[in-house]
């Protein structure tokens, strides 16, 4: 599935004041090139910027206003015209209608998405240097929001929410897992996985894009070891609030390991004592350890994955947590559901994360009657006073749409619900208020009345 990426980046200070302006303040790189630096600035979109030797874009009138807002796409049909013939992941100029000057972006000739911001400063051309900056930063962010003891893997880079649209960085132990996503990262990626090595001093970079989304950039799949000599181990361990989890970050899913429900894992483990839980969607028993660990008294998760439940069983023998109170069933949730119903079972508490079932807006129809069945029939199976843990990562689902159709399961399901808690991905999993596409993971969490 699914699953992608704050605001202290502390880059493009000047940015806005900058753009407003009409760009003055001038950059070095463009100091030698034309004569149309200073002054009107109206946009000569072939020759100013083949005269700099730079290939660009503008945009239609009206087009420059999501930009100026920071955020970081240009969809193909907010574009006018293009000034020379830019390659896949090169970086383009990108101007208004009336030629201000408003990002340097990285090019994607295939994508709907056809070019990402990467600065909106004049004056610095994406390069080695920014991303250096992107990638302290990034770490400087991490380091402030998760504390040492709480676990060694964490999301390190989160794509366009750290200034570095497309590229995801996982860090298990000494192990960095990336997923290059975007042209723009693909063409920088030497540069992107030295500068990574040298300031995480991690042994290695492994490679998992993999992902359905290099498809739409016009990248084949790629997957190996990256940097560093020897492949990580599989599974290798990391530890989460004192819980050690096997992660297969070769064959997993996505890099291997949801770290975006850390904070929810340890939400499930302070409520689960004493309490039936059904996790579905378990994967490799994230949320099944945490209940166990929590003292539920029995556990039954349900995955369509043999070997993430082989991982989730390995899982909860490496923690000495006691495997007869856990049932592990391979099997599709939307039938199993019905067929616990049918068996007159009911749970205390319940976890619902199912996979992406909605990537963009275009599919949050056909999501919505997904969710609505799963969290309809997971409320019928919830004795009085039971907690539902519902989830969804779809991008396309907003959070307030995502609880109306939690809303209309519950009236479907008969069951009056009062909100306790609402779930978010956690902190390194950052999200720009200039991007709230970046907020992808939203959750209630409801108690049946
Ligand atoms: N909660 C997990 C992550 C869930 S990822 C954690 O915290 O680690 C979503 C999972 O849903 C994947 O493991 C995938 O194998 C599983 N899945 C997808 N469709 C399914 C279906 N119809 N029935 C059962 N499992 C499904």
């Amino acid at each position: 599935m699914k699953r992608e990426g704050r605001g202290t980046q502390g880059r493009n200070r000047s940015a806005t004041s900058s753009r407003r302006a009409g760009g003055k303040g001038s950059p070095t790189l463009r100091s030698s090139g034309g004569g149309e630096q200073e002054g009107g600035r109206h946009f000569l979109p072939v020759t100013s910027v083949a005269r700099n030797g730079q290939v660009g874009l503008a945009l239609k009138p009206e087009r420059e206003r999501s930009l100026l807002r920071r955020h970081p796409w240009i969809f193909s049909g907010a574009i006018e015209r293009l000034a020379g013939a830019p390659g896949s992941g090169e970086t383009v100029e990108v101007r208004a209608s009336d030629g201000r000057f408003l990002a340097w972006a990285a090019y994607s000739p295939q994508s709907q998405i056809r070019a990402r911001v990467w600065n909106f400063e004049e004056s610095e051309l994406p390069g080695p240097a920014l991303f250096r900056r992107r990638i302290e930063s990034a770490l400087a962010l991490r380091q402030a929001v998760i504390p040492q003891q709480t676990t060694d893997a964490c999301r390190l880079v989160h794509g366009e929410a750290d200034g570095l649209p497309g590229l995801i960085v996982d860090r298990y132990g000494d192990t960095l897992v990336a997923q290059v996503l975007s042209t723009g990262v693909e063409r920088w990626r030497d540069v992107l996985a030295d500068t990574l090595i040298e300031l995480t001093g991690c042994a290695r970079i492994y490679e998992r894009s993999d992902a359905d989304v290099r498809e739409l950039e016009g990248l084949p799949a790629r997957i190996g070891l990256m940097r560093g000599e020897n492949a990580p181990a599989s599974p290798l361990e990391i530890l989460e609030h004192g819980l050690r989890y096997a992660v297969d970050v070769i064959g997993g899913q996505k890099t291997g390991f949801y770290l975006d429900q850390r904070d929810n894992r340890r939400r499930i483990r302070e409520l689960a004592a004493g309490r039936d839980v059904l996790n579905c969607f378990c994967y490799t028993g994230g949320f099944s350890l945490a209940a166990l660990a929590g003292g539920a008294r029995s556990v039954s998760s349900i995955d369509s994955s043999g070997p993430a439940l082989e991982l989730a069983r390995r899982n909860v023998a490496n923690n000495g947590l006691d495997a007869s109170r856990a049932e592990w069933v391979e099997a599709d949730v939307f039938r199993s559901l019905r067929e616990a119903r049918e068996r007159g079972r009911s749970f205390d508490l319940i976890v619902l994360d199912p996979p992406k079932f909605a990537p963009t807006e275009k599919h949050a129809q056909a999501a919505a009657r997904a969710y609505k069945d799963i969290n309809l029939n997971a409320l019928k199976l919830l004795r009085p006073g039971g907690l539902l843990a519902t989830f969804s990562c779809s991008g396309g689902v907003s959070a307030d749409l995502f609880q109306k159709i939690v809303a209309g399961a519950a009236a479907d399901a008969n069951a009056s619900c009062a909100i306790l808690d609402r779930f978010h991905a956690a902190a390194d999993h950052p999200v720009l208020i200039e991007f709230p596409e970046g907020e992808y993971l939203k959750g209630l969490l409801l108690r049946r009345n």
